[in-house]
């Protein structure tokens, strides 16, 4: 694999293109919203920036890396080239859906397709193409550049060559990998969606403030971050979408907190909107 397309430039996406380009993937991350490619391009070039000041890489490899990766708001013209296209638009399934069928016209046969979804079926995904045997969840973590895991999720379709392919382009990447057969939440959704909706329902009976929950649960569990720290940083509507994916699909253990409801609505959504539980 060498040409890598990037659909989606939001909290994940972003990390994604730039573990992409460091990994030495020609790189292409698009967007609807040339607003948010702009914002992705300033924060892709301060996490160059951080990591050169750090010496996580040198002058030369931030240059190289810069000279593979590309933006652009026109999806279909980059396909053709595409080895890999990873999509990390919003947890909508309708949104997914019509992603996947534009890629699937327009990229060749041999292209591969990942989701980073979070929770949703790769299986389902992969039936809205011709190529159920090459669409897998490629599911990274936040923030991207940071966390070393990929869990990459088998659909019943996907092919053990995919399979490999993308553990392959994974370590490429820097990344740890484990390999996994789909169930609704994977391994790491599954959890974090309960440990999240959990600690807004204690909000919202008053059990204490987001500061003591977020330093019990640091201080007392071993957790690196508290739930409303991490639900700020993964973005309360993504964590409300995974919510309700969740709920359909296994039950009532995953009803999402009204409070959390109404935080949405109210538009905060966590760091990406500047205010969520906590201040930006
Ligand atoms: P986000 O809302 O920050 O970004 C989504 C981006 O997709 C936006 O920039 C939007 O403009 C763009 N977009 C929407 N429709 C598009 C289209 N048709 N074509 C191209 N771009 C389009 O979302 P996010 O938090 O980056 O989440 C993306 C995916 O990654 C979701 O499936 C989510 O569940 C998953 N995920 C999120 C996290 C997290 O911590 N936020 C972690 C792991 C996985």
């Amino acid at each position: 694999m060498k040409n890598l397309v990037v659909i989606g430039s939001g909290v994940m996406g972003r990390g994604i293109a730039y573990v992409s380009a460091v990994g030495g993937f020609k790189t292409t991350l698009v967007d609807i919203s040339q607003e948010q490619l702009a914002n992705a391009e300033k924060e892709i070039n301060n996490i160059f920036e951080r990591g050169l000041a750090r010496k996580k890489l040198t002058f030369t490899e931030m240059e190289e890396s810069k000279s593979r990766l590309q933006y652009s708001v026109s999806l279909a013209q980059h396909l053709k080239e595409a080895d890999l296209v990873i999509e990390a638009v919003p947890e909508v399934m309708d949104i997914k859906k019509n992603i996947f069928e534009v890629i699937d016209q327009h990229a060749s046969e041999t292209c591969c397709f990942a989701t980073n979804t979070s929770t949703m079926s790769p299986t389902e995904i992969g039936s809205y193409t011709k190529r159920p045997d090459k669409v897998i969840a490629m599911h990274f973590f936040n923030p991207v550049h940071k966390m070393p895991l990929v869990e990459i999720i088998k659909g019943l379709e996907t092919s053990d060559e995919t399979a490999e392919a993308i553990r392959r382009a994974a370590e490429q990447m820097g990344k740890e990998t484990v390999v996994i057969n789909e169930f609704p939440g994977f391994v790491t959704s599954r959890i974090s969606a309960l440990v999240g909706n959990e600690a807004f329902y204690m909000l919202q009976e008053g059990v204490g403030t987001p500061e003591e929950i977020d330093k019990a649960i640091k201080l007392g569990l071993n957790y690196p971050m508290g739930p409303f720290e991490l639900g700020d940083l993964v973005g309360l509507d993504t964590r409300l979408n995974n919510l309700n994916y969740l709920h359909s699909k296994l039950g009532e253990k995953y009803r999402p907190a009204p409070l959390l409801e109404q935080y949405v609505k109210a538009g905060r959504l966590g760091r990406k909107s500047g205010r969520g539980v906590y201040d930006y």
